[in-house]
Order: structure tokens, then C-alpha cells, then sequence
């Protein structure tokens, strides 16, 4: 379910919040008229773990992951989850929000509805853990392995110069989460480099001493469509639920020991006679309706890494920059019918 109309979203929310007893609130609206709904499970308790998705309307991940937390009656802590910060750039499966603006870079200027209406979320429910969900690009992985970075974790700087308590605390739950995850991704988690960003949420919620941590989602080679990687992030939350204290005091710095991520992986690259072409997979939502192609993007680079190459140099088929690929077009060259994306495994 990488992309359904907002309306519908919302519509899931509140079906799941009826169904197992979770609060429903509307903390602000967006230009449009949209609402914006957090959900708790228990309201009239101090809350444990506030988290977020879709501030980036493309990066459904971690919505769907929420989603299915919230299918189960049986939690443990209380949250308060705000799944869609960003209804109006989700409805166009859009980075940014209705005035074209990166919420996660409006954490100081709070020009945007949606940001203003996070921070005082956030900082008005003073939560022991905040998490914030997004997806990442399919060119992520961990230096020095073959897969791409199915998890990246991040436990932001609260301060440019020293490691602050909130961070220190996020930075434990972070090797607490590694621990769970290496189980089902022995290679496949990294780490985000923690420059200091000082506009970012992350950041800014740190500096606030509440231990924030970025998760970010991506590929798996059989897993484009990101379905295995949301239900693992589901279990990762569910199982945080049941761990809580022990996640936030953990000491084994499995997260600072974990590979940095690195970001020039190529999606396929396609040799043909006119030289090495980079082809990547694109996400397309038009009057609401999901699709997504083969693009080509420029020449490929066989010196960085790819998760799928193929051959057709007895071909003359020249490609340009920007075109789209129809199945034909894609089978002639060897490729990866788009369709067959999430059940062919690319490692093979
Ligand atoms: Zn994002």
C-alpha cells in the first residue's frame, strides 16, 4: 500500500482507533482544510513514545507500520502517534506540504501549519521517546555491504559540540533496535551520519531533552515495494512496546558500531553498445492513481555499486536521459518487467 488517497488514510486511522479504544484528536488543519488527527491509546496518561510519519508526503512506510501497531489491542506503554503530518503532500505522493515547504527543515522558522502544529505536539507531551518515520532513497546502504539500508537509524545531535542526555538515551534505544532488527537484516541496517542540522526536527526535539530518534526505511532486494520493510518496522514497535525500559537504558553499542550509510547505489544499470546506462525505478501518483516505471537517468557507473546490471551490447538502442521504459523496451534490454519488481530477487 504505497499510496492511497488521504481521505482513506484517515478514514483506516479512525476505523483502527474505534475498533481498539484509541483517543482521536485533531491538533490543527492545513491551508486546505485538511485535519490534522493524533491518536492516543491511553489519554489520561503521561505519554512514553510520541511518533510521527508521512511529514514527507512520498514515505508511506512508516504510516503503514503505524497502522498495524495500532491493530493491536494489546499495547503495553502509552503512545501518541501522529500519522499524518503532512496530509496534503500525501495526497499528491509529494515530498513537500500545500506551500511547497520541507516540514523537516521548519523546526526553528515554524512557517509551516503542519510543523508548528508537531513541535507543540511534541513538546507539549514531554514524551520519554520520540520517533520520527521516514523513507529513504533506494541508493542507501551500508558501507562495505552488498544490500541496500532496509533500516538506517539515526539518534540526532542535541548540541553541535558534546552528546547531550537525550541523545545519549535515543543513541541506547538505537543499539536496542539494531539487536532486534539483525536477526531478519544481519546486513542491512546503517547508520545515518549525524551532521548537525539545527532547522530538522530531530535535532530540535533533542536540544529539548526529549531522546529522538529518526528511523529510516528503504529497499530490500525482493522488497521494492517496501511491504516486508513496513511489517518489520510494525514488529520493531510492537516489540518496543513490550521493552521499553530495557530499549532506552541498553548499553551494548550496537548502534555506534554499526556501517555508515552511503548513498551512490544505482537501481540497474543497463550496458549497451552506446556505453553504460543508469535506470531507476520512479514512483509516479497522477489523479491519484499509483504506477511506477523504469526511468532513465544518465550514464551508469560500473565502479558504484548497482543492485541489478544487464547486457544487450549487440543492440544499438540508444536511450536519453528521462525516458520512460515500456515493458518491451525493458525486456529487450534484459531488464526487470516493473510488475515483477517485488517478487524477483535482484541478488540472484
Ligand atoms: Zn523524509
Amino acid at each position: 500500500m504505497r499510496y492511497i488517497k488521504t481521505s482513506e488514510r484517515l478514514n483506516l486511522l479512525k476505523d483502527v482507533a474505534n475498533e481498539n479504544g484509541w483517543s482521536t484528536d485533531v491538533i490543527g488543519q492545513t491551508k486546505n482544510g485538511l485535519d490534522l488527527f493524533v491518536f492516543r491509546n491511553r489519554p489520561d496518561k503521561h505519554v512514553d513514545i510520541c511518533a510521527w510519519s508521512l511529514m514527507h508526503g512520498n514515505e508511506p512506510t512508516g504510516f503503514n507500520a503505524l497502522l498495524s501497531f495500532m491493530q493491536r489491542s494489546n499495547t503495553s506503554i502509552s503512545w501518541s502517534i501522529f500519522p499524518v503530518v503532512n496530509p496534503n503532500g500525501a495526497d499528491l505522493f509529494k515530498r513537500l506540504n500545500a506551500d511547497a515547504l520541507d516540514i523537516n527543515r521548519d523546526a526553528r522558522n515554524l512557517s509551516s501549519i503542519e510543523g508548528l502544529a508537531l513541535s507543540k505536539w511534541v513538546l507539549g507531551e514531554n514524551p520519554s521517546l520520540a520517533l520520527n518515520l521516514h523513507d529513504q532513497r533506494t541508493c542507501f546502504y551500508p558501507k562495505g555491504k552488498d544490500v541496500p539500508a532496509s533500516f538506517s537509524l539515526l539518534a540526532p545531535k542535541g548540541n553541535r559540540d558534546y552528546e547531550t542526555t537525550s541523545q545519549i538515551i535515543a543513541m541506547n534505544c538505537c543499539s536496542w533496535m539494531t539487536n532486534q532488527l539483525k536477526g531478519n537484516y544481519p546486513d542491512g541496517v546503517g547508520r545515518f551520519d549525524d551532521s548537525f542540522y539545527p532547522s530538522a526536527f530531530g535535532e530540535y526535539f533533542q536540544e529539548n531533552n526529549i531522546p529522538t530518534i529518526t528511523i529510516e526505511t528503504g529497499i530490500g532486494l525482493n522488497d521494492w515495494a517496501r511491504v516486508e520493510v513496513s511489517k518489520s518496522l510494525g514488529e520493531l514497535l510492537f516489540s518496543l512496546d513490550k521493552n521499553f525500559q530495557s530499549a532506552l537504558s541498553c548499553k551494548l553499542k550496537s548502534y555506534q558500531k554499526l556501517p555508515q550509510n552511503v548513498n551512490n547505489a544505482q537501481d540497474w544499470i543497463c550496458i549497451t553498445s552506446a556505453g553504460p546506462y543508469e535506470i531507476r525505478v520512479m514512483e509516479l501518483v497522477e489523479n491519484q492513481k499509483y504506477s511506477r516505471a523504469w526511468k532513465v537517468v544518465g550514464p551508469g557507473d560500473l565502479d558504484r555499486k548497482y543492485w541489478f546490471l544487464s547486457e544487450s551490447i549487440s543492440t544499438s538502442v540508444e536511450l536519453t536521459t528521462g525516458q520512460i521504459l515500456d515493458d518491451d523496451l525493458v525486456q529487450f534490454l534484459g531488464g526487470i518487467s516493473i510488475k515483477d519488481l517485488d517478487v524477483f530477487s535482484f541478488s540472484d
